[in-house]
């Protein structure tokens, strides 16, 4: 038994100085590389975080996942049936919350798209409402773009969201076919019929009879997020929802 216990203590001892060597590594590399929080600058900080606690907890949430009726929800009443919608955050100017938006659009910041996915996912995690998605489709970006950034958001979203949420993501059924760059000079009735033959489903047989999610940066018409739906709610049997990061008020 005494030798037992000399064992264990010998081998939490280790342990407990792995820790501690550890710790001095990150502090170490810290003083060189020195890392910031993405929302205020700070550099007191854990090692791989993205944001310190006060950025992280001042990020605004919306509660609309665990609520019917909300806002987002109601942007698609007459337009398209819906499930259920919400989305994460209010997307206010000059927050920390547009600052990790840019990162992850214009920055090639992958990580701020994790993140973000992750805190989206936590919510998602806990909400009855959605309990019954069967997988995730993040919205496909325009080739043109997507080429240009080298990843499309919504994607790096989902990877995020699947972290702390156990569903698939299935990301080839479908396929945005039109380049819509021209919309701009287009009058709304024409751009809403453009908009309607962009996306097209390759592999119908994967969404039959699911509940899919649909997941986005940010919402603010609706109108992209509409037409996608409109594609996928056309195989039998699937239902849609929809969510993404933040809302524009
Ligand atoms: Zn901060």
């Amino acid at each position: 038994m005494k030798c037992i216990n000399i064992y264990f203590r010998k081998y939490f001892l280790s342990f407990d100085m792995i820790s501690t060597i550890k710790s001095y590594v990150q502090d170490f590399s810290h003083l060189f590389f020195p890392h910031h929080c993405e929302g205020c600058g700070t550099d007191i900080l854990q090692h791989d975080e993205l944001l310190c606690p006060k950025c992280s907890f001042e990020l605004p949430e919306t509660n609309f996942i665990h609520n019917a009726n909300n806002p987002v929800e109601k942007i698609f009443y007459g337009r398209i049936n819906i499930q259920h919608a919400a989305a994460a955050f209010y997307f206010t100017k000059d927050s920390v919350l547009q600052r990790l938006l840019v990162q992850l659009k214009y920055k090639s910041n992958q990580q701020a798209g994790i993140y973000l996915g992750k805190r989206l996912g936590e919510q998602l995690n806990v909400s009855e409402r959605f309990n019954d998605v069967d997988a995730i489709i993040p919205l496909p970006l325009n080739p043109k773009k997507e080429f240009k950034r080298g990843y499309n958001q919504a994607k790096i979203i989902c990877d995020g969201i699947v972290s702390v949420w156990n569903k698939p993501i299935i990301d080839d059924a479908v396929v945005r076919t039109h380049f819509t760059e021209t919309q701009t000079h287009q009058d709304r009735i024409h751009r809403w019929q453009n908009m309607q033959s962009v996306f097209s489903i390759s592999h119908p047989k994967v969404l039959k009879n699911k509940h899919i999610l649909l997941i986005d940066d940010v919402i603010t018409t609706g109108a992209t997020l509409e037409a996608c739906a409109a594609a996928i709610l056309k195989i039998s049997g699937t239902k849609l929802s929809i969510a993404t990061v933040a809302y524009t008020i």
